[in-house]
Parts: structure tokens; sequence; C-alpha cells
């Protein structure tokens, strides 16, 4: 059978006026794919990566890294999952921006009955990114109970499901964001302290707050306008996490710097390195469930947006206008 499918495509890099709605065809899944219908899709950071270039595509290409939905059909090989579930995922390549597609079975879980698409599609690739940030990315020392964090963009999508996380682990987090009524969201998500880094120094308000001791781990995916100052942050022997650009890539720098900062270390992490097995993308989507079920992480899906109107969606992402996440509507 062969259907069609409206799907977002850009032909060249750019602003959000590079996307346009096509119509396009959609086969059969072929060996270890499945045919999935969306019931909502993510917007996601990366997606404006996708878009502009920053992260290169061959073109043309189709974006969107994360939804929700049922499946259709089901290829061969494919034994974790039936005609019917409903699914949830975040996966290479993207596409997910559409109606109905082929892809991977790999990283598509079947979502728990207590777990709405909207949720479903809100949460895996920024809830996956919590998690392995939490969990599998871990200083020297280790993390534990009672140890400050420092997460910037804390009233954002990874950020509002990491501060809840990091809480309910007994983490003490310190949060950043660009106004004062995002500061308020992440302190009622579960940052102790959250720091206006538009309106304040993050840097002297950070050691203010730690008592001079500064922060065990980092987590910054701001990028450029955040990452001299992050260093600046740590304790000895601090975990620098950087994990995206938001406000541009990270320039070059020489490692030497981080031995007069007190011996620091630097991580570059990529989900996608995290869910490279079936087995683990499971694990961690497991573990995801677990938090959402009890009730210890909400999702907060502050704003939806029809297919459509994805232009709308990318301008209001870029120009720091959203707080938690944002869904797209077939
Ligand atoms: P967010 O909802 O967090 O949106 C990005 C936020 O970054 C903005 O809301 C804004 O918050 C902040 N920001 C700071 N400076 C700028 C700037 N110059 N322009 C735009 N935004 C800025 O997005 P996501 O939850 O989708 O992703 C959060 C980050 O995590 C992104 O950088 C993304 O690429 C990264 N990521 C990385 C992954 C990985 O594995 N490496 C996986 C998933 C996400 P404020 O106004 O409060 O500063």
């Amino acid at each position: 059978m062969t259907t069609t499918s409206r799907a977002v495509l850009i032909d060249v890099p750019g602003g959000p006026e590079a996307m346009r709605l096509a119509e396009v065809p959609v086969g059969e899944p072929g060996p270890g794919e499945v045919r999935i219908r969306h019931h909502a899709i993510g917007l996601n950071f990366i997606d404006v990566y996708h878009r502009t270039g920053l992260y290169p595509l061959p073109m043309p290409a189709r974006l969107g890294m994360e939804g929700a939905g049922v499946v259709e059909a089901v290829g061969q090989g494919v034994t974790h999952l039936q005609v019917g579930d409903r699914v949830a995922y975040a996966a290479q390549p993207p596409g997910s921006y559409c109606d109905v597609r082929v892809m991977p079975a790999m990283n598509v879980c079947r979502l728990p009955d207590a777990i709405g698409f909207e949720e479903g599609a809100a949460m895996m690739l920024k809830g996956l990114t919590a998690q392995y940030l939490l969990k599998h990315c871990r200083p020297v020392e280790g993390l534990q109970a009672g140890d400050w964090v420092l997460l910037h963009a804390a009233a954002g999508g990874v950020g509002l499901i990491a501060c809840q996380w990091a809480r309910s682990l007994g983490l003490r987090v310190i949060g950043t964001a660009g106004s004062d009524d995002k500061c308020r969201l992440a302190e009622a998500h579960g940052a102790e302290v959250c720091i206006n880094y538009r309106t304040h120094n993050f840097v002297e308000r950070v050691k203010a707050i730690t008592g001079g001791q500064g922060v065990k781990v980092v987590y910054d995916s701001v990028g450029k306008d955040t990452w001299e100052g992050s260093l600046d942050c740590l304790q000895p022997f601090g975990l620098m996490v950087s994990f995206g650009n938001a406000s541009g890539p990270v320039p070059p720098f020489a490692p030497g710097i981080l031995g007069p900062k007190g011996s620091l270390y630097v991580t570059r992490q990529t989900l996608f390195t995290h869910i490279r097995s079936r087995e683990r993308t499971q694990a961690m989507a497991d573990d995801l469930f677990s938090v959402v079920t009890s009730g210890q992480v909400r999702i907060h899906v502050a704003q939806r947006f029809a297919l459509a109107d994805v232009q709308a969606a990318h301008r209001a992402l870029e120009a720091r206008q959203t707080i938690g996440s944002t869904i797209l509507l077939p």
C-alpha cells in the first residue's frame, strides 16, 4: 500500500520561511521499520540547528526528531511492536513533522496507558536527555543527594523536566532563565533558586548561593553565551556537561584553561550515543515513564501549534518566547 502524508521539508538551510509543507509518498515498512500515524509531534531546539544548517543534513531534508502516535504497520524482524500500539519516540533520521511516516523501529517505545499522546510527543527527546544528563554523566566523585548543580535554560523543555527529576534525586538545583517569570516557573518545578541571567551575573550569584564553593556539575545547553561563566561556577574537579548551542556554538578553547580553574572535566554529550541500542533506549524510556507515571516529573506542554503553523512555532522557540515543551498537532 502506498499512501501520502503532509510533511515539512527544507530545500536549503535557512530561516523559518525555509520550511514548506509538501505531500510525500509513504510506503510499507521494510525490515526493522514501522509505520506510525502521529497524534502529536514534539518541537525541539535541535530542529532549529537542522533547519539553519548548524547540524548539516543532506538536502532536501525533513525535520523533527520526536513524536507520538499509533503503529499502522510493522516490518520484518520488529518484535517489540504490534499494529495498534500507542507509541512515542526520539529518533533519527529527522522526519517527525508529518502526519504519517515509515521509520526505524529501534527507538520507538510503547507508551504506558497513563501517558497521553501529547505528553508522549513532548517528553521523549527532552526526557531521555534529562535521564542521561542526571544518571549517565557523573563527576569523578559521583553525584549525591545534597550536591549543587547548575542547569541553564531551566524553564525550557529539557529544563523543566531536568529540574523536577534532579530534585526528586535530592540534588540542589540552581537554574538560570531569561526572565523573572521563567525563573518562578523553574522554581515551581524543583529549582531551589533560579537566576535571571539577563539581569544578573550568574557566576557571582552561584558563588554566593553555594557559599563560595561552586557547583559539582554544570548542565549547559546555551553554549556560546554561558560557556566561560559556566566553567567559573564549578568547584575543583567539577564537571562541565555541554549539550547544546541555543546562543551559538562554543568557540574553540585551549584545554590548558581547565587546570587553573580547578582541574575541571569537560564533556560534550549527545542523546544519540546513549540510545544507540534498543535495550538501552528501552531501559532509559522505562526510567522516564516511571518518573512521569509516578508524578515525580510532570510534562508541561505549554504551547500547541498546528503542523501547518510550523514556521510560527520555530519563531517562538528561537525568540525565547516558549516555556516547557511545545508540540505540533497534525
Ligand atoms: P528550550 O525549550 O530549552 O529552548 C531553548 C532555550 O534556550 C530558550 O527558551 C532560552 O531560554 C534559552 N536561550 C538562551 N540563549 C538563547 C538564544 N540566544 N536564543 C534562543 N534561546 C536561548 O529547548 P529544548 O528543550 O528543545 O532544548 C534545550 C537545549 O538542549 C537546546 O540547546 C538543545 O539543543 C539541547 N539538547 C541537547 C541534546 C543532546 O543530547 N545534546 C538533546 C536535547 C536537547 P531562556 O530565555 O530562559 O534563556
